[in-house]
This record gives structure tokens, C-alpha cells and sequence, in this order.
């Protein structure tokens, strides 16, 4: 069943505390992964990717969708939910989430939302807010926990970091976003967020510049992502590309 979303008004911080278990067994255990939008940051996706040991094409063949966002005109990869039941397409009924290990931020940050703010020094600070929907039992079970360690709890450090990264791509996308990204652009832009062999064959090639390092066998696919990721921030949405 479709529920609507209900935002506590009250924001909080890492350092206040919230009220909230979820564990398997609880009566509302997997009702949160129906009619999920999951929009897949290039971390979220290596994440999915890698554990299901799928390459890039059959993921979305099987799972999802690419696009281009309305604003921004970056691609972005969508999971599609299942068209009779709703169920997110990692679901099993009776175990729970198959990807547990490596479920996107959105899953593990629930019922929490996390939003970016500049402070007055000009620094990005994290706040809160909390989802409450009905079918989600686990606001009554009275296990408090302050919101910093719920974020090491439910291992969010690496998503949090990939995450902003990418939404600082997506910001500055949204700054130019009457200049549309030509072809190429978004050709490299897609390579380099989330076709990671394909970026590993540019540089062999040397077909990208050097803003990477030369060992590249030696890079994780975390290390590379973060550099692509850094590539598109700096190398190709610059004010001169993008007038
Ligand atoms: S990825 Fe896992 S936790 Fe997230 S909605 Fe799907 S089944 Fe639920
Ligand atoms: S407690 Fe909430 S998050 Fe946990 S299974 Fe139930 S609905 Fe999902």
C-alpha cells in the first residue's frame, strides 16, 4: 500500500538523539521496500553492481533505467520497483533485503533524511529530519541512539562521502543548467561516474589527461570513482565549459 510521507517539522543534528530499531522479526518487516524512488548515486550503483556481479548493461536491463535529469541533464540510474506489487526488485519476502550489504544510502539512512547547510563560517553542516509513515513500527521501540552513531551503525561513512561528492557535481550542475552538456560530455561524464572498466581503458589509452595517476592497476574501484568524480567536478564542469 502506498503511504504518504510525514515529515517531523523538528531538525536535529549528529549529536542529537532519536528513538528507533529496526531488526528482522518486527511486525512491519519490509513493509519501508515498496513503491521505493531509488535514484542510484555512482557509488550506490558500483555498490549494487558489485555484489549482484553484474556489468553495467545487464544491471540495467535487469533492474533499472538510465535517464537524464530534468534540471542538471547529468545521467542518472533508477531502479525500477515491480509493476504489479510494487516490491523493490531486491526484496525477497521472507529474508529481507538481498543486497543488504550494499543497499543504497537512502535504505540505511531511514527514517532519517540528510540535508547539507553552509554555517556562517561557510562550512557544510548536516541536519536532520525524520520520515514518519505509519506502517513503520520502529519509532515505538524505545532504543535511544544518538544520530552520529546511528550513521556508524548503519555504515553510511563511504556513501556519505561518495554522496556529497557527487551532489556537489549535481549543484553545479543545476548552477549552469541553461547550458546544455554536449554529446561528448555526457558521454565522459557517464564513463567516468559509472563505467569504471571503460575509464580504466581511457587512461590505458591515454584518451583522458593527466589528472590521473599512471599506476592505475593499483587503483581500487573506490579510488578511481572519487578521481572520476573529481574529473567531472573540476576538469569538465568549468565556468569556461560551461558559457
Ligand atoms: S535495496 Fe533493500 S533495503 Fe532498499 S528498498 Fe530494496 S530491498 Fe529494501
Ligand atoms: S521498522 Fe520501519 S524501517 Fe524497519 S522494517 Fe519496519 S518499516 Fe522498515
Amino acid at each position: 500500500m502506498i503511504q504518504p510521507y510525514i515529515f517531523d517539522p523538528q531538525e536535529y543534528t549528529l549529536e542529537d538523539t532519536i528513538k528507533f530499531y529496526c531488526y528482522k522479526g518486527i511486525i512491519c518487516f519490509n513493509q519501508c521496500c515498496y513503491d521505493v524512488k531509488l535514484v542510484l548515486s555512482p557509488y550506490e550503483f558500483l555498490r549494487l553492481r558489485r555484489s549482484l556481479n553484474l556489468g553495467i548493461q545487464e544491471f540495467i536491463e535487469r533492474y533499472g533505467e538510465v535517464y537524464l535529469g530534468e534540471v542538471t541533464q547529468l545521467p542518472l540510474i533508477s531502479v525500477n520497483m515491480d509493476p504489479y506489487t510494487f516490491a523493490c526488485p531486491f526484496l525477497n519476502e521472507k529474508e529481507g533485503c538481498k543486497v543488504y550489504q550494499d543497499r543504497p544510502a537512502s535504505c540505511r539512512l531511514y527514517p532519517l533524511v540528510r540535508y547539507l547547510i553552509k554555517n556562517k563560517e561557510g562550512k557544510n553542516e548536516e541536519i536532520f529530519k525524520i520520515i514518519r509513515e505509519t506502517h513503520c513500527k520502529g519509532h515505538y521501540e524505545n532504543r535511544p541512539i544518538k544520530i552520529k552513531d546511528y550513521l556508524k551503525e548503519q555504515d553510511l561513512e563511504l556513501y556519505l562521502f561518495f554522496n556529497d561528492l557527487w551532489g556537489e557535481i549535481v549543484i553545479k550542475r543545476q548552477k549552469f543548467s541553461d547550458t546544455p552538456l554536449t554529446g561528448d560530455m555526457l558521454d565522459l561524464i557517464f564513463t567516468l561516474a559509472y563505467d569504471l572498466d571503460e575509464f580504466r581503458n581511457l587512461i590505458k589509452e591515454k584518451e583522458i589527461d593527466n589528472f590521473f595517476l599512471s599506476e592505475i592497476a593499483e587503483l581500487t574501484d573506490e579510488k578511481l570513482l572519487e578521481l572520476g568524480l573529481k574529473y567531472i567536478r573540476d576538469k569538465i564542469l568549468t565556468e569556461e565549459n560551461m558559457i
